[in-house]
């Protein structure tokens, strides 16, 4: 069993570190908001009163936080603190050049590096059911693989450093169009006459069908257990899904990508969430053609 440090007991960071204790891990923890070390500490997870005392101790250093600019600045008080060849992991979602930023300042101070976003939001961070997508060396992965078994049911290993970002929002920057464009379709099908679930019975056993119609459907009845049968609780918030289009739409500028869709539906979610929406399910978005048309 290893022993862990926490960084970004959030959201996801929180019940994630509480798996690695319910796995048999050590886990020291650290948040900067205080109240949540609380909660953690209830799960088995060691506060720390700063990142540096947790990292210290630890052979292997996961973070989980907001943005870029938080990683950055956390693996450099890490990387100061960390001994030569700890594993960082970075799960969080955040844009490939920083990424690729934290992997080189991990190899300067000679320790190994792991990108490691998630699929599967809160749900699967409680239940331990996490798809994550990882880039870095194979020697990284090797070591990172069961830990991350601990928190997740899939793990790929995409690729070098990066990759795993890479996957990550070329993964959401689909599905955030094939909602848009299944949600167009269930409308149209309401201004034509067609019933939800007739549109459901063609679509999801024809060629139109995708996760966001089969699993995930915008109206409520065809599958009982999306978000539009629970008024558009989250699930995955309108506000998450504009931040990886946004990523997508950074990544596709900095690579030359063209990527028309990705952008038009980063501007339908920008639109969605100025009308008071960031903090609904994404799929509620259907709601905005409603209005339009
Ligand atoms: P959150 O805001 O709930 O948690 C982030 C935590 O990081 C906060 O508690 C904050 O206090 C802490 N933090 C920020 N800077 C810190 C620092 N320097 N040191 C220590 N703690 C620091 O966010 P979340 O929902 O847990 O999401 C975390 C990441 O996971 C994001 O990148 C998000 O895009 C990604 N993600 C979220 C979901 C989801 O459904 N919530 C799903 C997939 C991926």
């Amino acid at each position: 069993m290893a022993r862990i440090a926490f960084i970004g007991l959030g959201n996801m960071g929180g019940p994630m570190a509480a798996n690695l204790v319910k796995a048999g891990h050590e886990v020291l923890g650290f948040d900067l908001a205080a109240p949540l070390l609380k909660v953690a500490e209830a799960s088995g997870v060691k506060p720390a009163s700063h990142a540096s005392q947790a990292v210290k101790k630890a052979e292997i250093v996961i973070t989980m936080l907001p943005q870029g600019k938080h990683v950055l600045t956390a693996w450099t008080d890490i990387l100061q603190s960390a001994a030569p060849a700890t594993l960082v992991i970075d799960c969080s979602t955040i844009d490939v050049e920083s990424s690729r930023k934290a992997h080189e300042m991990a190899k300067a101070a000679s320790c190994l590096s792991l990108d490691a976003p998630v699929s599967g939001g809160t749900g699967g961070a409680s239940a331990g059911t996490l798809t994550f997508m990882a880039g870095g060396s194979e020697e990284a992965f090797a070591k990172a693989a069961p830990i991350l078994e601990a928190m997740g049911k899939k793990i790929v290993h995409c690729g070098e450093a990066g990759a795993g970002q890479a996957a990550k929002i070329c993964n959401n920057m689909i599905l955030g169009i094939s909602m848009v464009g299944v949600c167009e379709a269930f409308v149209l099908a309401e201004k034509l006459g067609l019933s939800h679930e007739a549109l459901f019975d063609v679509a999801s056993t024809s060629s139109g069908q995708c996760w966001s119609i089969n699993t995930y459907c915008p109206v409520p009845g065809p599958v009982p257990t999306s978000p539009a049968n629970n008024d558009y609780k989250p699930g995955f918030a309108a506000a998450l899904m504009l931040k990886d289009l946004r990523l997508s739409q950074e990544a596709a500028l900095a690579s030359g990508a063209s990527t028309p869709l990705g952008a038009e539906a980063a501007q339908l979610y920008a639109l969605f969430e100025k009308l008071g929406n960031g903090g609904r399910d994404f799929s509620a978005i259907i709601e905005l053609f409603r209005e339009k048309t």
